[in-house]
């Protein structure tokens, strides 16, 4: 029997705090008690956001914290032709459609319902386009971005996403695309990620059936809170673990503190 395979898959726009480790801790005791393997991946897809010094500092705090994982890491900005080969096969299928709105034509037209993420659902201007008009404007370099048709891909527990965007407008792919590609390419059979991300997992699985890749075992696990209550995020500068440990605080005391001995 092949082993089980976890995987812990940061983005790179901020310092980790003390949420990834817990995500990574978990990942890390689940795939031993399970006598599996640990992954590390970079998501990155987003250029804009993304930088190399976070991808250093990743590596170095789990590391820091006791962490191993197998190399070598997957960095996912160098495999967007992988994600490409995933559009086109879901574009021939015509599960998807290339949008040329703007992001604010796109909002501006949405309509009423919102995503999980707080966007409007795309009011569908460009599902209409022929492929051969979508083609022609592809050849003479009109900017798109690629978004699932979700009357024809049809899940109900994916259609709270409307026409979600899968590819995006200046980077041609996306964390939707890209997750659900590598984890297929990297055999994960266990996502271990935080309930934040629950609401994206029917599309995940409504990509996965699509494409006929397998759909891994998925375990949302709670979030850690400040003490007041409130989600800790890298954009809101939640104490990181650089600066924890800055302070003095050392990997024991950090395991010790999210219940891991
Ligand atoms: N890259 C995502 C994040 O940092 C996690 C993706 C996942 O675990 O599926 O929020």
């Amino acid at each position: 029997m092949s082993r089980p395979v976890f995987r812990f898959a940061p983005s790179p726009n901020g310092l980790l705090h003390l949420g990834h480790a817990y995500s990574a801790l978990l990942n890390a005791q689940m795939a031993a008690q399970a006598d599996g393997r640990l992954l590390l991946r970079i998501e990155d897809t987003d250029e804009s956001r993304s930088r190399p010094e976070f991808v250093a500092a990743i590596l170095e705090d789990l590391a820091w914290l006791g962490i191993s994982w197998e190399t070598p890491v997957r960095i996912q900005s160098e495999h967007f032709a992988d994600y490409r080969a995933n559009l086109e096969r879901l574009w021939d299928m015509g599960a998807i459609y290339p949008c040329f709105c703007s992001r604010k034509k796109a909002q501006a037209d949405g309509l009423p319902n919102r995503d999980p993420d707080g966007q409007s659902h795309y009011g569908g201007t460009c599902r209409g386009v022929s492929r051969a008009d979508a083609e022609q404007r592809i050849a003479r370099g009109d900017t798109h971005g690629w978004r699932i048709d979700m009357a024809q891909a049809g899940d109900p527990k994916a259609a709270v996403w409307g026409d979600a965007m899968i590819a995006k407008r200046h980077v041609g792919s996306s964390y939707h695309i890209a997750v659900v590609t590598d984890d297929a390419l990297q055999g994960v059979t266990h996502v271990v990620r935080g309930l934040d991300i629950e609401p994206a997992t029917p599309l995940h699985k409504l990509l996965q059936g699509l494409l006929g890749l397998p759909s891994p075992l998925y375990i949302h696990h709670d979030l850690i809170r400040d003490a007041e209550g409130h989600k800790l995020s890298k954009s809101l500068s939640s104490t990181s673990l650089r600066e924890l440990r800055g302070d003095g605080t050392t990997a024991e005391d950090i395991r010790h503190r999210l219940g891991f001995g």
